[in-house]
Order: C-alpha cells, then sequence, then structure tokens
C-alpha cells in the first residue's frame, strides 16, 4: 500500500522483501480466503499503548477505501460475520491485486532479499539499506517488517532493532490472537474434548467476546479465545458464560420438575455438547439425577455455567499467534505521516508499529490504512 501510493506520486519506489513469495501472510490469513477487512472498524477497537494514534490513519483510509480497490479489481467478496469481508475465491486475488496496482505505479518488488542493516547517511543523502545482495541507497525508508508472529514464515524483529538503532522505543511485545494453554488438571480436561467448540462469552480483563471456544490438545482457543488471549494475561482465570442468553436456574428448575429422575448431564446434553457436558458432570458439576439436587446445589450449577471459570498457564507463542501485540512506540512518530520524530524519512507501518486490531479484518486494516498514509509522504 505504501509502495503503491508514493509510486502514483512519481517516487521510484524499491520493496524489498527476504520471502521468496510476496504477501505470504495475506495468502495463508483467512483460511485461505484473507479476511482483508472489517466494515464496522473504527480505531476505537485497537489496543496501543498510545491509543489515540491510530485514529488519524485509520480515518483516512476506511473500510470502505479497501472495499472499493477490491471492486475495482472485480475480487468477489462476501461478508461472513460481524462485518468480516473474505474473498469468494482465494487470498491470492488480494496479492494479485497489491502487486497489479504496484506494477502500474511503476514500483519495483525484489523478492529472497534480506535486510540486514541500515545505515544514515547524513539527512541530505538518507540511507544506506544493507541486504545480501548488497547495498541500496534510498532517500526515505518506510519499514514494514511487521511484528514476531510465525517466525516459520519470515517474521523477524528488523523493525524494532532499527527503531532502537534511530532512537525510538519499543513497548514490550507479546503473542496475541493466540490459543492459551492448560497443564494439569485443566490439561486433561481440555485434552480429552479436544476439537469440541461451544458458542460461548468469553471475558478477561474488562473485555468480552461473544463467539465459540474451541478445546485443544494443549488448552484452548476458538475465535471467542483468540479475541480474549489479547487481553488476557499470566496468572489471570478467564470467565466463560457457556449459555449466552438463557437463565439456567429457571430452566434447570422447569426441568427439575419435569423430569426427576434425568441425570444432570443428559439435561445438559441438550443444551451443550454431550461429551461436554459428560465432563463437566463429574469434574466441576454434581453427577447426579435432577430429583435429588437441592435448590442450592441447581443454583450452584447455573452459576457454573454462567461463570465458568479456566486458568491458562500460558499460550502458544509466536509459532501460531496471529500478531504481535506492542512494537515500535508510536509516540516516537507522527500519527499524520508515520515518520520517526527523530529520524526523518524513517517511516514504521503496519504491525510492526504497536497498534493491534482484534480478531476479523482489524489488522489488515491497520496495514493498509498506516501504508496508505505513509505513501503520501514517504
Ligand atoms: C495465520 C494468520 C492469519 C491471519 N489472518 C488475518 C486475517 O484474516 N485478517 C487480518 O486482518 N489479519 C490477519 N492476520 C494478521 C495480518 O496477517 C498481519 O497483521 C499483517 O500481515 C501485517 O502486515 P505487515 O505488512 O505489517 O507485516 P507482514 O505481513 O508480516 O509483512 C512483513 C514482511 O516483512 C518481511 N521481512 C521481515 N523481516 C525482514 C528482513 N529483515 N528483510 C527483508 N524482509 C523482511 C517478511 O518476509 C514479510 O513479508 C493473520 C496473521 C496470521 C499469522
Amino acid at each position: 500500500m505504501c509502495a503503491i501510493e508514493a509510486g502514483n506520486r512519481g517516487r521510484r519506489v524499491l520493496v524489498l522483501d527476504h520471502a521468496n513469495k510476496a504477501g505470504k501472510k495475506i495468502l495463508i490469513s483467512g483460511g485461505g480466503r484473507c479476511n482483508f477487512t472489517n466494515l464496522y472498524a473504527t480505531p476505537d477497537d485497537f489496543q496501543s499503548q498510545n491509543k489515540p494514534f491510530c485514529v488519524s490513519a485509520l480515518s483516512r483510509y476506511i473500510p470502505q477505501d479497501f472495499i472499493s480497490l477490491v471492486e475495482k479489481h472485480r475480487i468477489p467478496y462476501h461478508e461472513k460475520k460481524l462485518g468480516q469481508l473474505f474473498c469468494d475465491g482465494s487470498a491470492q486475488e488480494i496479492v494479485r491485486m497489491l502487486l497489479d496496482e504496484a506494477a502500474a505505479a511503476g514500483v519495483t518488488v525484489r523478492l529472497s532479499c534480506q535486510v540486514t542493516g541500515i545505515r544514515r547517511e547524513g539527512e541530505v543523502l538518507g540511507f544506506l539499506v544493507e541486504t545480501d545482495l548488497g547495498a541500496v541507497a534510498a532517500g526515505s525508508l518506510a519499514v514494514a517488517t511487521g511484528g514476531l508472529s510465525i517466525p516459520k514464515m519470515g517474521a523477524t524483529g528488523f523493525a524494532y532493532t532499527v527503531a532502537r538503532q534511530f532512537g525510538l522505543d519499543v513497548t514490550p511485545t507479546r503473542p496475541a490472537l493466540v490459543p492459551l494453554t492448560a497443564s494439569g488438571r485443566n490439561l486433561e480436561f481440555c485434552r480429552n474434548l479436544a476439537g469440541v467448540s461451544i458458542p460461548c462469552i468469553a471475558r478477561c480483563n474488562g473485555a468480552s467476546f461473544t463467539e465459540n471456544l474451541l478445546f485443544t490438545h494443549k488448552g484452548i482457543s476458538g475465535p471467542a479465545v483468540l479475541q480474549v488471549s489479547s487481553h488476557w494475561r499470566e496468572g489471570q482465570q478467564l470467565h466463560i458464560d457457556l449459555l449466552p442468553g438463557l437463565d439456567p436456574l429457571t430452566h434447570l428448575q422447569a426441568q427439575q420438575a419435569a423430569r426427576p429422575k434425568a441425570e444432570l448431564r443428559t439435561i445438559l446434553s441438550a443444551l451443550l455438547p454431550r461429551s461436554f457436558s459428560e465432563a463437566m458432570c463429574g469434574t466441576y458439576l454434581p453427577n447426579r439425577a435432577m430429583g435429588q439436587l437441592s435448590h442450592q446445589e441447581l443454583a450452584a450449577v447455573g452459576h457454573t455455567l454462567k461463570d465458568w471459570t479456566i486458568s491458562c498457564d500460558g499460550t502458544e507463542g509466536y509459532r501460531t499467534a496471529e500478531v504481535t501485540l506492542g512494537g515500535v512506540d508510536s509516540t516516537g512518530l507522527s500519527s499524520k505521516t508515520l515518520e520517526a520524530i527523530k529520524a526523518p524519512g524513517l517511516f514504521f507501518i503496519g504491525e510492526a508499529v504497536d497498534v493491534t486490531g482484534p480478531l476479523g479484518g482489524y489488522n489488515f486494516q491497520w496495514a493498509w490504512a498506516s501504508g496508505y498514509c505513509a505513501g503520501q509522504y514517504v
């Protein structure tokens, strides 16, 4: 996006990437269909230590701007849910669109070229970019090397190294939009249910998401957990409403009157996956006939189902995290141009910057918007 905009302004632009293919993360995103934006993305949705920073770029390049580009290239798309827009066909169409736009803007893209270092050649001369294919001189430089997520795909902390070299701070980074891991009794519980998915409301630290929870061999995942993982910190519990929109006590009392001999797990199996109900009745809930449960016990069951707490030990880490929380401290950047205040001509965009969106097309919207805005000045 940044290269396209700069190229369209008549700048001579060279894009360097050590990957052997352009836009690798776009290609694997959204299960190969790329959730390229979100209709409802607003600056309020993003996490950052400097929240107001992202307002400018996200207001100047909005989801409809990217949708117009997609439509200009006649790429069919659909809304899956919650404003999340996906290609009908393949994520390759988005990469093709960007490469076509870049070619039309006169941009040169050089792949399989690792950038190893940056040297300042004086304010007028700009930068010397050192690569494994030789050095390149550049009047200005946009660092768009992303965050630490999925090192196997070529993610590096290069942006943070460059930021520090030029006197910018880097806020603490951690894996986000990532499955959580459990241990001991919790791990055994999750492992036995691996593959089972439950619609729920997951809450942690004031954030709440109505989505599915998925048990895995290592702990929990699914969209509800990925979302809440960006707000979770080590040692904290997740609070799960397993029956959104239902008053379980009223339901259980009615069932107790109608079917006193039925076991609690049978009653719960009508509301939740059978394997989950059976696992709950024997660990977190009593395993008895409805008629044998006192009012107090029924109320406790209702409470557990509305506020089931599960402790997690950690995350699956950058190996599977969709994004990196934190990054180049935006207080050192201009929110209008994305240029480093202390290093004129040096720009930071995309996931490298301490701006992180939730699941659902938000992180690409930030990448497009920040790239677009920097491209007007780089
Ligand atoms: C599995 C997965 C699925 C995702 N799905 C979605 C989704 O559907 N919707 C959404 O909004 N977001 C999604 N994301 C997040 C999204 O992909 C990123 O936020 C986005 O790609 C960030 O764009 P970027 O250009 O800042 O960085 P990146 O896309 O990470 O690009 C950085 C580039 O820099 C290159 N690079 C790094 N270091 C060097 C170096 N030293 N020299 C040369 N090149 C270097 C890398 O090869 C890479 O091509 C997903 C992420 C993952 C991991």
